[in-house]
Protein backbone atom coordinates (compact mmCIF):
# COMPACT_ATOMS: atom_id res chain seq x y z
CA UNK A 1 0.00 0.00 0.00
CA UNK A 2 1.73 3.15 -0.79
CA UNK A 3 0.78 6.79 0.77
CA UNK A 4 2.69 8.93 -1.18
CA UNK A 5 3.63 10.80 1.93
CA UNK A 6 4.36 14.50 1.49
CA UNK A 7 4.98 15.96 5.31
CA UNK A 8 5.10 19.70 5.43
CA UNK A 9 4.72 19.90 8.76
CA UNK A 10 7.62 17.50 9.31
CA UNK A 11 9.86 19.27 7.05
CA UNK A 12 8.87 23.13 7.43
CA UNK A 13 8.25 22.95 11.49
CA UNK A 14 10.94 21.44 12.90
CA UNK A 15 11.03 22.64 16.78
CA UNK A 16 6.90 22.02 16.74
CA UNK A 17 6.91 18.69 16.91
CA UNK A 18 8.74 15.39 18.64
CA UNK A 19 9.92 12.54 17.07
CA UNK A 20 8.36 9.84 17.43
CA UNK A 21 7.65 6.00 17.63
CA UNK A 22 4.84 3.44 17.87
CA UNK A 23 4.67 0.79 20.41
CA UNK A 24 4.39 -2.74 19.02
CA UNK A 25 0.79 -4.59 19.29
CA UNK A 26 1.29 -8.59 20.13
CA UNK A 27 -1.22 -9.45 18.20
CA UNK A 28 -3.26 -6.58 15.68
CA UNK A 29 -6.42 -7.74 14.24
CA UNK A 30 -8.68 -5.53 11.72
CA UNK A 31 -12.03 -4.66 13.10
CA UNK A 32 -13.04 -2.32 10.36
CA UNK A 33 -11.36 -0.09 7.15
CA UNK A 34 -13.22 2.36 5.58
CA UNK A 35 -12.52 1.48 2.17
CA UNK A 36 -15.16 4.70 0.84
CA UNK A 37 -12.85 6.97 2.69
CA UNK A 38 -9.66 4.99 1.40
CA UNK A 39 -10.92 5.75 -2.17
CA UNK A 40 -12.06 9.63 -1.61
CA UNK A 41 -7.86 9.84 0.05
CA UNK A 42 -6.82 8.03 -3.17
CA UNK A 43 -5.14 4.68 -1.26
CA UNK A 44 -5.34 1.94 -3.33
CA UNK A 45 -6.29 -0.89 -1.06
CA UNK A 46 -7.01 -3.21 -3.55
CA UNK A 47 -3.83 -5.70 -2.95
CA UNK A 48 -4.01 -5.31 0.55
CA UNK A 49 -5.18 -8.41 2.80
CA UNK A 50 -6.88 -7.84 6.19
CA UNK A 51 -3.61 -8.80 8.06
CA UNK A 52 -1.65 -6.19 6.04
CA UNK A 53 -3.69 -3.80 7.02
CA UNK A 54 -3.90 -4.37 10.64
CA UNK A 55 -0.22 -4.09 10.76
CA UNK A 56 -0.22 -0.77 8.79
CA UNK A 57 -2.63 0.73 11.16
CA UNK A 58 -1.75 -0.60 14.16
CA UNK A 59 1.44 1.12 14.27
CA UNK A 60 3.47 -2.78 13.75
CA UNK A 61 4.67 -2.15 10.26
CA UNK A 62 5.38 1.32 9.33
CA UNK A 63 3.98 2.52 6.20
CA UNK A 64 6.98 3.59 3.49
CA UNK A 65 7.70 7.82 3.59
CA UNK A 66 6.10 8.03 7.36
CA UNK A 67 7.57 10.12 9.34
CA UNK A 68 6.28 9.62 12.88
CA UNK A 69 5.84 12.31 14.92
CA UNK A 70 4.29 13.61 18.38
CA UNK A 71 2.58 17.49 18.04
CA UNK A 72 2.86 19.40 20.77
CA UNK A 73 0.02 22.26 21.90
CA UNK A 74 -1.46 23.30 25.02
CA UNK A 75 -4.90 24.27 25.94
CA UNK A 76 -7.10 25.72 28.31
CA UNK A 77 -9.29 22.61 29.91
CA UNK A 78 -12.17 23.27 31.87
CA UNK A 79 -11.20 27.02 32.06
CA UNK A 80 -7.61 26.61 33.11
CA UNK A 81 -4.59 27.42 30.97
CA UNK A 82 -2.53 23.70 31.03
CA UNK A 83 1.11 24.55 29.11
CA UNK A 84 1.98 21.68 27.99
CA UNK A 85 -0.40 18.93 27.01
CA UNK A 86 0.44 17.59 23.06
CA UNK A 87 -0.40 14.46 21.73
CA UNK A 88 0.19 12.10 24.43
CA UNK A 89 -1.68 8.94 22.41
CA UNK A 90 -1.54 9.70 19.18
CA UNK A 91 0.81 9.78 15.99
CA UNK A 92 1.04 11.43 12.90
CA UNK A 93 2.49 9.01 10.15
CA UNK A 94 2.37 12.12 8.05
CA UNK A 95 0.20 14.19 4.96
CA UNK A 96 -0.69 12.47 2.04
CA UNK A 97 -2.52 15.01 -1.04
CA UNK A 98 -5.89 13.29 -2.62
CA UNK A 99 -6.54 12.83 -6.31
CA UNK A 100 -7.99 16.50 -5.65
CA UNK A 101 -5.71 18.16 -4.51
CA UNK A 102 -6.27 18.17 -0.60
CA UNK A 103 -4.32 17.35 1.56
CA UNK A 104 -4.77 14.86 4.83
CA UNK A 105 -3.25 14.29 8.14
CA UNK A 106 -2.77 10.42 8.94
CA UNK A 107 -2.73 9.71 12.36
CA UNK A 108 -2.68 6.96 14.92
CA UNK A 109 -4.26 7.17 18.11
CA UNK A 110 -3.81 4.65 20.71
CA UNK A 111 -0.18 3.97 19.32
CA UNK A 112 1.56 4.39 22.70
CA UNK A 113 3.16 6.51 24.77
CA UNK A 114 5.41 9.77 23.44
CA UNK A 115 7.13 12.55 24.67
CA UNK A 116 3.91 14.43 25.58
CA UNK A 117 2.65 11.43 27.62
CA UNK A 118 2.96 12.31 30.57
CA UNK A 119 1.68 9.75 33.40
CA UNK A 120 -0.58 8.58 30.69
CA UNK A 121 0.09 5.09 29.00
CA UNK A 122 -0.51 6.23 25.44
CA UNK A 123 -3.43 3.63 24.77
CA UNK A 124 -6.78 3.58 23.73
CA UNK A 125 -9.28 1.27 24.71
CA UNK A 126 -11.87 -0.89 22.21
CA UNK A 127 -15.07 1.31 22.91
CA UNK A 128 -13.26 4.70 22.54
CA UNK A 129 -11.82 4.43 19.34
CA UNK A 130 -15.23 2.20 18.06
CA UNK A 131 -17.16 5.21 19.32
CA UNK A 132 -14.64 7.66 17.67
CA UNK A 133 -15.09 6.08 14.44
CA UNK A 134 -18.82 5.69 14.88
CA UNK A 135 -19.62 9.21 15.68
CA UNK A 136 -17.00 10.68 13.08
CA UNK A 137 -18.19 8.83 10.20
CA UNK A 138 -22.02 9.77 11.52
CA UNK A 139 -21.21 13.29 11.44
CA UNK A 140 -19.38 13.20 8.38
CA UNK A 141 -22.67 11.55 7.09
CA UNK A 142 -24.85 14.73 7.94
CA UNK A 143 -22.65 17.01 6.39
CA UNK A 144 -20.78 18.50 9.23
CA UNK A 145 -16.83 19.34 9.27
CA UNK A 146 -15.08 16.58 11.17
CA UNK A 147 -12.24 14.39 11.27
CA UNK A 148 -12.62 10.86 9.90
CA UNK A 149 -11.51 7.16 10.91
CA UNK A 150 -9.75 5.36 8.49
CA UNK A 151 -9.72 2.20 9.94
CA UNK A 152 -9.77 0.65 13.67
CA UNK A 153 -7.33 -2.52 14.80
CA UNK A 154 -7.10 -4.33 17.98
CA UNK A 155 -3.90 -4.83 19.47
CA UNK A 156 -4.51 -7.84 21.12
CA UNK A 157 -2.90 -6.05 24.13
CA UNK A 158 -4.86 -5.19 27.52
CA UNK A 159 -5.47 -1.78 28.61
CA UNK A 160 -5.93 -0.86 32.30
CA UNK A 161 -8.83 1.92 32.86
CA UNK A 162 -11.43 1.17 35.72
CA UNK A 163 -11.14 -1.89 34.94
CA UNK A 164 -9.32 -3.98 31.84
CA UNK A 165 -10.20 -3.68 28.29
CA UNK A 166 -8.98 -4.64 24.79
CA UNK A 167 -6.65 -2.29 23.00
CA UNK A 168 -7.63 -0.75 19.64
CA UNK A 169 -5.54 1.51 17.61
CA UNK A 170 -7.58 3.80 15.74
CA UNK A 171 -6.18 5.45 12.30
CA UNK A 172 -8.04 9.47 12.23
CA UNK A 173 -8.11 11.31 9.60
CA UNK A 174 -7.96 15.11 9.48
CA UNK A 175 -7.16 17.91 7.51
CA UNK A 176 -4.77 18.86 9.73
CA UNK A 177 -4.40 18.31 13.61
CA UNK A 178 -3.48 22.28 14.13
CA UNK A 179 -5.78 23.57 17.33
CA UNK A 180 -6.33 26.64 19.22
CA UNK A 181 -4.03 25.14 21.69
CA UNK A 182 -1.11 24.67 19.24
CA UNK A 183 -1.05 28.92 18.94
CA UNK A 184 -1.35 28.83 22.84
CA UNK A 185 1.52 26.50 23.46
CA UNK A 186 3.89 29.03 21.17
CA UNK A 187 2.69 31.63 22.33
CA UNK A 188 3.38 31.00 26.14
CA UNK A 189 6.46 28.85 25.43
CA UNK A 190 8.27 31.03 22.81
CA UNK A 191 6.76 34.17 21.66
CA UNK A 192 5.88 35.98 18.06
CA UNK A 193 8.14 34.52 15.97
CA UNK A 194 6.62 30.94 16.58
CA UNK A 195 3.45 32.02 16.50
CA UNK A 196 3.77 33.86 12.80
CA UNK A 197 5.34 30.82 11.59
CA UNK A 198 3.02 28.68 13.01
CA UNK A 199 0.28 31.27 11.34
CA UNK A 200 2.11 31.33 7.86
CA UNK A 201 2.29 27.68 7.81
CA UNK A 202 -1.60 27.52 9.00
CA UNK A 203 -2.55 29.83 6.10
CA UNK A 204 -0.51 28.38 3.13
CA UNK A 205 -1.99 24.93 4.40
CA UNK A 206 -5.62 25.67 4.85
CA UNK A 207 -6.55 29.72 3.81
CA UNK A 208 -3.88 30.19 1.15
CA UNK A 209 -6.40 33.38 -0.13
CA UNK A 210 -5.14 35.02 3.18
CA UNK A 211 -1.53 35.07 1.97
CA UNK A 212 -2.16 38.63 0.72
CA UNK A 213 -4.46 39.82 3.39
CA UNK A 214 -3.22 43.01 5.22
CA UNK A 215 -2.64 41.00 8.09
CA UNK A 216 -2.66 37.91 7.56
CA UNK A 217 -3.21 36.83 11.43
CA UNK A 218 -5.49 39.00 11.75
CA UNK A 219 -7.47 37.18 8.79
CA UNK A 220 -6.48 34.12 10.03
CA UNK A 221 -8.88 35.04 13.29
CA UNK A 222 -12.00 35.60 11.08
CA UNK A 223 -11.77 33.20 8.66
CA UNK A 224 -11.38 30.20 11.96
CA UNK A 225 -13.99 32.49 14.15
CA UNK A 226 -16.31 32.09 10.74
CA UNK A 227 -15.79 28.50 10.69
CA UNK A 228 -16.35 27.70 14.09
CA UNK A 229 -19.46 29.85 14.09
CA UNK A 230 -20.27 27.29 11.17
CA UNK A 231 -19.45 24.14 12.62
CA UNK A 232 -21.30 25.25 16.40
CA UNK A 233 -24.45 25.88 14.74
CA UNK A 234 -23.73 22.41 13.07
CA UNK A 235 -23.61 20.80 16.25
CA UNK A 236 -26.25 22.31 17.69
CA UNK A 237 -28.84 21.40 14.82
CA UNK A 238 -28.27 17.73 15.34
CA UNK A 239 -28.18 18.28 19.14
CA UNK A 240 -24.62 17.05 19.59
CA UNK A 241 -22.90 17.88 22.26
CA UNK A 242 -18.93 17.77 22.06
CA UNK A 243 -18.46 17.21 25.64
CA UNK A 244 -14.71 18.83 26.04
CA UNK A 245 -14.71 21.79 23.99
CA UNK A 246 -11.01 22.78 25.95
CA UNK A 247 -9.16 24.95 23.10
CA UNK A 248 -6.88 22.02 22.94
CA UNK A 249 -9.60 20.20 21.07
CA UNK A 250 -10.76 22.88 18.90
CA UNK A 251 -9.11 22.40 15.09
CA UNK A 252 -8.30 25.44 13.15
CA UNK A 253 -9.59 24.11 9.96
CA UNK A 254 -13.19 24.05 11.58
CA UNK A 255 -12.94 20.41 11.93
CA UNK A 256 -14.81 18.41 14.50
CA UNK A 257 -12.12 16.67 16.64
CA UNK A 258 -11.34 14.85 19.69
CA UNK A 259 -14.69 12.46 20.49
CA UNK A 260 -14.20 11.71 23.52
CA UNK A 261 -17.63 12.14 26.05
CA UNK A 262 -19.20 13.61 22.92
CA UNK A 263 -23.37 12.31 22.71
CA UNK A 264 -26.35 13.15 21.15
CA UNK A 265 -29.42 14.78 22.81
CA UNK A 266 -32.73 12.77 22.74
CA UNK A 267 -35.54 14.96 24.85
CA UNK A 268 -34.24 18.60 23.80
CA UNK A 269 -32.85 20.57 27.00
CA UNK A 270 -30.44 23.37 26.81
CA UNK A 271 -28.68 21.86 30.32
CA UNK A 272 -28.15 18.36 28.49
CA UNK A 273 -25.03 17.29 29.70
CA UNK A 274 -23.65 13.43 29.23
CA UNK A 275 -19.80 13.87 30.81
CA UNK A 276 -19.30 12.87 33.95
CA UNK A 277 -16.25 14.50 34.02
CA UNK A 278 -18.36 18.22 33.38
CA UNK A 279 -19.77 18.26 36.69
CA UNK A 280 -20.60 21.99 36.43
CA UNK A 281 -22.02 22.02 33.14
CA UNK A 282 -19.69 23.80 31.39
CA UNK A 283 -19.90 22.05 28.23
CA UNK A 284 -23.72 21.54 28.32
CA UNK A 285 -25.86 21.33 24.87
CA UNK A 286 -26.55 25.30 25.29
CA UNK A 287 -23.15 26.36 26.52
CA UNK A 288 -21.44 25.68 23.66
CA UNK A 289 -22.03 29.43 21.67
CA UNK A 290 -20.90 30.79 24.74
CA UNK A 291 -18.10 28.49 25.16
CA UNK A 292 -17.10 28.93 21.34
CA UNK A 293 -17.04 32.71 22.40
CA UNK A 294 -14.30 32.00 24.28
CA UNK A 295 -12.39 29.48 23.49
CA UNK A 296 -11.98 32.27 20.48
CA UNK A 297 -10.96 34.95 22.41
CA UNK A 298 -8.14 32.79 23.50
CA UNK A 299 -7.05 31.95 19.90
CA UNK A 300 -7.64 36.26 19.64
CA UNK A 301 -4.87 36.74 22.74
CA UNK A 302 -2.47 33.67 20.98
CA UNK A 303 -2.54 35.22 17.97
CA UNK A 304 -2.06 39.01 19.16
CA UNK A 305 2.05 38.97 18.83
CA UNK A 306 1.45 38.32 15.24
CA UNK A 307 -1.15 40.56 14.60
CA UNK A 308 0.29 43.47 16.47
CA UNK A 309 3.33 43.02 14.92
CA UNK A 310 1.77 44.39 11.36
CA UNK A 311 -0.11 46.54 12.78
CA UNK A 312 -0.47 47.69 16.40
CA UNK A 313 -3.70 49.60 15.73
CA UNK A 314 -5.19 46.12 14.49
CA UNK A 315 -5.20 44.69 17.94
CA UNK A 316 -8.50 46.58 18.51
CA UNK A 317 -10.01 44.83 15.38
CA UNK A 318 -9.05 41.59 16.26
CA UNK A 319 -10.90 42.51 19.67
CA UNK A 320 -13.81 44.05 17.68
CA UNK A 321 -14.33 40.97 16.06
CA UNK A 322 -14.28 38.48 19.55
CA UNK A 323 -16.07 41.20 20.91
CA UNK A 324 -19.10 40.38 17.48
CA UNK A 325 -19.33 36.45 18.00
CA UNK A 326 -22.17 36.17 19.98
CA UNK A 327 -24.24 38.65 17.24
CA UNK A 328 -22.34 36.09 14.20
CA UNK A 329 -23.47 33.35 15.71
CA UNK A 330 -26.54 34.07 15.86
CA UNK A 331 -27.06 34.58 12.73
CA UNK A 332 -25.43 31.69 11.67
CA UNK A 333 -27.79 29.55 13.89
CA UNK A 334 -30.75 31.27 12.69
CA UNK A 335 -30.13 30.15 8.98
CA UNK A 336 -29.60 26.94 10.21
CA UNK A 337 -32.95 26.62 11.92
CA UNK A 338 -34.81 28.31 9.53
CA UNK A 339 -33.64 25.58 6.86
CA UNK A 340 -34.56 22.91 9.71
CA UNK A 341 -38.21 24.51 9.70
CA UNK A 342 -38.55 24.67 5.88
CA UNK A 343 -38.09 28.53 5.84
CA UNK A 344 -36.47 28.81 2.55
CA UNK A 345 -36.46 32.78 2.61
CA UNK A 346 -34.64 34.83 5.07
CA UNK A 347 -36.47 37.27 7.41
CA UNK A 348 -35.21 39.05 10.10
CA UNK A 349 -38.34 38.50 12.26
CA UNK A 350 -38.02 34.75 12.52
CA UNK A 351 -36.10 35.54 15.63
CA UNK A 352 -39.67 35.32 17.95
CA UNK A 353 -40.70 31.97 16.09
CA UNK A 354 -37.49 30.63 16.65
CA UNK A 355 -37.06 31.50 20.36
CA UNK A 356 -40.36 30.55 21.07
CA UNK A 357 -39.68 27.03 19.20
CA UNK A 358 -37.14 26.11 21.75
CA UNK A 359 -38.91 26.93 24.90
CA UNK A 360 -41.63 24.83 23.89
CA UNK A 361 -38.90 22.41 23.18
CA UNK A 362 -37.96 22.24 26.33
CA UNK A 363 -41.20 22.67 28.43
CA UNK A 364 -42.57 19.79 26.54
CA UNK A 365 -39.05 17.20 26.90
CA UNK A 366 -39.58 16.79 22.60
CA UNK A 367 -37.48 14.33 21.10
CA UNK A 368 -35.32 16.90 19.36
CA UNK A 369 -34.02 14.41 16.35
CA UNK A 370 -37.56 13.40 15.77
CA UNK A 371 -39.39 16.86 15.91
CA UNK A 372 -37.92 18.23 12.51
CA UNK A 373 -39.31 15.10 10.78
CA UNK A 374 -42.70 15.27 12.32
CA UNK A 375 -43.20 18.64 11.23
CA UNK A 376 -42.33 17.68 7.82
CA UNK A 377 -44.45 15.21 7.81
CA UNK A 378 -47.34 17.78 8.91
CA UNK A 379 -46.94 19.56 5.81
CA UNK A 380 -47.84 15.72 4.46
CA UNK A 381 -51.11 15.63 5.80
CA UNK A 382 -49.56 13.36 8.39
CA UNK A 383 -50.08 14.61 12.25
CA UNK A 384 -49.36 10.91 13.57
CA UNK A 385 -45.56 10.98 14.49
CA UNK A 386 -46.07 14.60 15.60
CA UNK A 387 -48.77 14.14 18.23
CA UNK A 388 -46.81 11.03 19.43
CA UNK A 389 -44.15 13.45 20.40
CA UNK A 390 -46.32 15.60 22.96
CA UNK A 391 -47.97 15.32 26.15
CA UNK A 392 -51.23 16.59 24.73
CA UNK A 393 -51.92 17.07 20.87
CA UNK A 394 -52.45 20.94 20.81
CA UNK A 395 -49.39 21.32 23.48
CA UNK A 396 -47.54 22.95 20.82
CA UNK A 397 -50.75 24.75 18.60
CA UNK A 398 -49.76 28.42 19.15
CA UNK A 399 -46.20 27.53 17.83
CA UNK A 400 -47.78 25.45 15.03
CA UNK A 401 -49.85 27.99 13.97
CA UNK A 402 -47.45 30.73 13.64
CA UNK A 403 -45.24 27.98 11.63
CA UNK A 404 -48.03 27.19 9.36
CA UNK A 405 -48.80 31.03 8.78
CA UNK A 406 -44.02 31.67 8.06
CA UNK A 407 -44.51 28.64 5.78
CA UNK A 408 -47.57 29.93 3.62
CA UNK A 409 -45.79 33.42 3.18
CA UNK A 410 -43.31 30.83 1.16
CA UNK A 411 -43.12 31.06 -2.53
CA UNK A 412 -42.87 27.77 -2.86
CA UNK A 413 -45.19 24.81 -1.93
CA UNK A 414 -46.01 22.70 1.69
CA UNK A 415 -44.14 19.32 -0.43
CA UNK A 416 -41.35 21.64 -1.82
CA UNK A 417 -40.59 22.51 2.35
CA UNK A 418 -41.25 18.83 3.30
CA UNK A 419 -39.02 17.90 1.11
CA UNK A 420 -36.31 20.51 1.68
CA UNK A 421 -36.74 19.52 5.38
CA UNK A 422 -35.99 15.85 5.19
CA UNK A 423 -33.11 16.74 3.86
CA UNK A 424 -31.25 18.65 6.42
CA UNK A 425 -33.09 17.22 9.35
CA UNK A 426 -31.94 13.50 10.06
CA UNK A 427 -33.64 10.58 11.22
CA UNK A 428 -30.61 8.49 12.13
CA UNK A 429 -28.43 9.83 14.53
CA UNK A 430 -25.98 7.48 16.88
CA UNK A 431 -28.69 7.45 19.84
CA UNK A 432 -27.04 6.62 23.17
CA UNK A 433 -28.43 3.53 23.93
CA UNK A 434 -27.82 2.30 20.51
CA UNK A 435 -24.18 2.79 20.82
CA UNK A 436 -24.09 1.75 23.97
CA UNK A 437 -25.23 -1.08 23.59
CA UNK A 438 -23.66 -1.71 20.06
CA UNK A 439 -20.08 -1.31 21.79
CA UNK A 440 -21.26 -3.57 25.01
CA UNK A 441 -21.57 -6.42 22.56
CA UNK A 442 -18.58 -4.88 19.99
CA UNK A 443 -16.08 -5.65 23.57
CA UNK A 444 -17.56 -9.07 24.36
CA UNK A 445 -16.29 -9.53 20.46
CA UNK A 446 -19.37 -9.38 18.71
CA UNK A 447 -19.19 -6.38 15.77
CA UNK A 448 -22.75 -7.27 14.10
CA UNK A 449 -24.63 -4.67 16.53
CA UNK A 450 -22.01 -2.16 15.66
CA UNK A 451 -21.69 -2.67 12.22
CA UNK A 452 -25.47 -2.10 11.30
CA UNK A 453 -25.38 0.54 13.44
CA UNK A 454 -22.10 2.08 11.27
CA UNK A 455 -24.61 1.08 8.00
CA UNK A 456 -27.56 2.92 9.39
CA UNK A 457 -25.88 5.97 10.57
CA UNK A 458 -24.04 6.49 7.28
CA UNK A 459 -27.41 7.12 5.52
CA UNK A 460 -29.12 9.74 7.81
CA UNK A 461 -32.03 11.09 5.90
CA UNK A 462 -33.59 8.03 4.15
CA UNK A 463 -36.59 6.31 5.43
CA UNK A 464 -35.63 2.33 5.38
CA UNK A 465 -37.82 0.10 6.00
CA UNK A 466 -36.80 -2.28 9.08
CA UNK A 467 -34.63 0.32 10.49
CA UNK A 468 -37.64 1.75 12.76
CA UNK A 469 -36.06 1.12 15.64
CA UNK A 470 -33.10 2.85 14.91
CA UNK A 471 -34.96 6.34 14.77
CA UNK A 472 -36.63 5.94 18.01
CA UNK A 473 -35.47 7.41 21.34
CA UNK A 474 -34.63 5.49 24.22
CA UNK A 475 -37.12 4.02 26.47
CA UNK A 476 -38.77 6.78 28.77
CA UNK A 477 -37.28 4.23 32.15
CA UNK A 478 -33.57 4.33 30.61
CA UNK A 479 -32.32 6.70 33.35
CA UNK A 480 -29.93 9.06 32.77
CA UNK A 481 -27.12 8.54 30.26
CA UNK A 482 -23.65 9.30 31.16
CA UNK A 483 -20.49 9.51 29.03
CA UNK A 484 -16.67 8.54 30.12
CA UNK A 485 -13.68 9.97 28.50
CA UNK A 486 -11.01 7.38 29.21
CA UNK A 487 -9.89 7.22 25.46
P1 LIG B 1 -8.32 14.91 25.50
O1 LIG B 1 -9.11 15.14 26.74
O2 LIG B 1 -8.64 13.61 24.85
O3 LIG B 1 -8.42 16.03 24.55
O4 LIG B 1 -6.79 14.78 25.94
C1 LIG B 1 -6.14 15.79 26.67
C2 LIG B 1 -4.66 15.53 26.77
O5 LIG B 1 -4.40 14.34 27.52
C3 LIG B 1 -3.95 15.35 25.44
O6 LIG B 1 -2.70 15.97 25.53
C4 LIG B 1 -3.82 13.85 25.33
O7 LIG B 1 -2.75 13.49 24.49
C5 LIG B 1 -3.59 13.45 26.77
N1 LIG B 1 -4.00 12.07 27.04
C6 LIG B 1 -5.26 11.61 27.18
N2 LIG B 1 -5.27 10.28 27.40
C7 LIG B 1 -4.00 9.86 27.41
C8 LIG B 1 -3.33 8.60 27.58
N3 LIG B 1 -4.01 7.47 27.79
N4 LIG B 1 -1.99 8.57 27.53
C9 LIG B 1 -1.28 9.70 27.31
N5 LIG B 1 -1.82 10.91 27.14
C10 LIG B 1 -3.17 11.01 27.17
MG1 LIG C 1 -7.68 16.41 22.86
Amino acid sequence: MDFAFNNTFHDEMEGFYAPAEAAKPSAPKLLAFNHGLAQRLGIDDADVDEGQLAQLFSGLALPAGADPLALAYAGHQFGHFSPQLGDGRALLLGEIVAPDGARFDIQLKGSGPTAFSRNGDGKAAIGPVLREFLVSEAMAAMGIPTTRALAAVATGDRVQRERAHPGAVLTRVASSHIRVGTFQFFAAHFGADHVVQLADYSIRRHFPDLAEADNPSLALLDRVVGLQCELIANWLGVGFIHGVMNTDNVAISGETIDYGPCAFMDRFSVNTVFSSIDENGRYAYGRQPQVLHWNMARFAEALLPAIHRVSPADVDAAKALVDAIPNRFRAVWHARVREKLGLLVHDDDDSELIDSLFDDLEEYDVDFTSFFRALAMLLRGDGALFESLLPAPDAMAPWIADWWERIAREPTGPLEHAAAMDAVNPLYIPRNHLVEAALVAAEAGDLAPWLELLEVVRHPYIIRPGFERFAEPAAADAGPYKTFCGT
